[in-house]
């Protein structure tokens, strides 16, 4: 079809998308050695169909704006325009060199909105450099190293890691140069109490965890946890990726959390997929405050002043302040969202995710069946007998417009499919996905291959996983 081909192969000789007036300037010489000796590789086409190119590239993708994405551990919630319209105001584009004295509207941003995260975190200070979520867990990770090493506390090279955590943070924990130490959930999947400590010991440096765990559960033995921990010398961090359970009704840092990091693109309402912009703020508690990395920003007789020296900081990990622009997101959406309304955003997302738990459970199999938070994981369809798979069912969900629900993590079930329906969605719209589920069990009876060959209605049908992952095709030319 002519719209699947790509913008250089609809690509014409000659062909132009803009017209630029005269500006009268004269055209000032580029020095030969400077000079492209052959032109520049572009496609050619005219703005129609440049416009018409990327409106049908659009409509090929998914997003939160085109339907439901109830994608466990990722919270896709919608994020409203006004935020992303306040970012990108004139205001805000200035430079990261500017003197503190003519950026002192965007250094109060910067400030309101570490506090507000402080507020409603229970972490006393946070820095808001880090690019990602990811990347705040390595600026944690630091910090906590450097903690135990000003204290001349060698041994301290292990970091604990629950067998359900995100990827993100064994890999973490290697790339800030700890080894990291798996403990196994029970069958709630909340930490093994007695497997925790077993691994306790001078030789760690800390536990990382998130609460509600990474199948939705409430850790409800959190405090002494946090009292082992602390007994044997180590930090507790928390990976606060995905903070909309919490919001306005329990904090990391009332559990004993010492070290945290928040999504601002999760919960903080900046779009997320597709690699960024991200934010990943880290909070700790006060004793931890002065390795904060560099610049910091600071708040003295009503003047915010920037310090770029903090001699105590892990170093600077980010060029000036991360990614401000998510900051603005951020701050607009924390301001209108207000701190009365902040426990609505909590519990009208642990409201929905129950609510499809309850509504789906007698079909598809419910491996803990107890109160879930924001998110909740099924172990598949309940009836095995026509071997229809999560995956199966994940492809299916695609011919009725529903973004799958995350497959097959966290790994610690077989057919795990990991629901998260956020705050943002209505009840008419939760009710329709309940109803496309329930559909698709009932064709995985009645005709288990019109789910297996699934989807239908997609630009392209099942791929294959396997090719698609050793032989990636990934630029144009290969194609050809
Ligand atoms: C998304 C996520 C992360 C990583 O965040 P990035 O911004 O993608 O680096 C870490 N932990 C959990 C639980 C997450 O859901």
């Amino acid at each position: 079809m002519y719209y699947d081909k790509l913008i250089f192969e609809i690509s014409t000789p000659g062909r132009k998308g803009y017209s630029l007036p005269d500006t009268g300037i004269p055209a000032a010489p580029i020095d030969a050695s400077l000079q492209r000796t052959a032109p520049a590789e572009l496609p050619e086409v005219s703005e129609l169909e440049t416009l018409r190119h990327y409106t049908n590239v659009s409509f090929k993708n998914f997003g939160i704006e085109k339907g439901f994405y109830p994608l466990g551990s990722c919270t896709m919630k919608y994020n409203p325009k006004i935020n992303q319209d306040i970012a990108n105001r004139e205001a805000f584009q200035i430079h990261p060199l500017q003197p503190a004295s003519t950026v002192q509207g965007m250094l109060e941003i910067y400030y309101e909105t570490q506090r507000i995260l402080s507020e409603l975190s229970g972490l006393d200070t946070f820095t808001l450099n880090s690019y990602a979520g990811a990347h705040g867990e390595l600026v944690g990770l630091m910090i906590m190293k450097k903690y135990h090493e000003d204290r001349g506390d060698l041994k301290r090279t292990k970091v604990i890691v629950p067998d359900s955590a995100h990827g993100t943070n064994p890999a973490s924990a290697t790339v800030a140069g700890f080894e990291s130490v798996e403990v196994k959930s029970n069958k709630d999947g909340t930490v093994h109490i007695e497997d925790l400590k077993q691994v306790l010991g001078d030789d760690i440096a800390g536990i990382m965890l998130t609460n509600p765990n990474t199948v939705g559960m409430f850790e409800k033995d959190i405090l002494a946890i946090a009292e082992l921990v602390h007994e044997a010398g180590g930090l507790l961090y928390y990976d606060g990726a995905n903070l909309n359970p919490l919001l306005g009704v329990a904090r990391p840092g009332d559990m004993g959390f010492d070290i945290m990091h928040i999504n601002l693109h999760k919960t903080f309402s900046t779009p997320h997929g597709g690699g960024g912009p991200g934010s990943g703020p880290v909070g700790v508690k006060a004793f931890l405050a002065d390795y904060l990395p560099r610049p910091v920003v600071k708040k003295e007789n009503d003047q915010y002043t920037i310090d770029y020296d903090a001699p105590d900081a892990i170093g600077q990990i980010s060029h000036f302040f991360g990614n401000i622009g998510v900051v603005v997101k951020a701050y607009t959406y924390l301001l209108t969202v207000g701190k009365e309304h902040f426990s609505e955003v909590g519990k009208f997302s642990v409201l929905n995710a129950n609510y499809i738990k309850e509504s789906l459970k007698d079909l598809y199999e419910l491996p803990i069946d107890d109160i879930c938070k924001h998110e909740f994981v099924f172990n598949g369809l309940k009836d095995k007998s026509a071997h229809v798979t999560t995956l199966d069912v994940a492809k299916r969900l695609l011919d009725y417009d529903v973004h799958p629900p995350t497959i097959y993590f966290p790994l610690v079930f077989k057919e795990a499919l990991m629901i998260e329906p956020p705050e943002t969605e209505s009840k008419q719209t939760i009710d329709q996905f309940i109803a496309i589920m329930r559909k698709v069990a009932e064709e995985a009876k009645t005709d288990p291959d019109l789910v297996k060959g699934a989807p239908y209605t997609t630009v392209v049908r099942r791929l294959d996983e396997a090719q698609a992952a050793r032989n990636p095709i990934v630029k144009y030319r290969d194609l050809t």
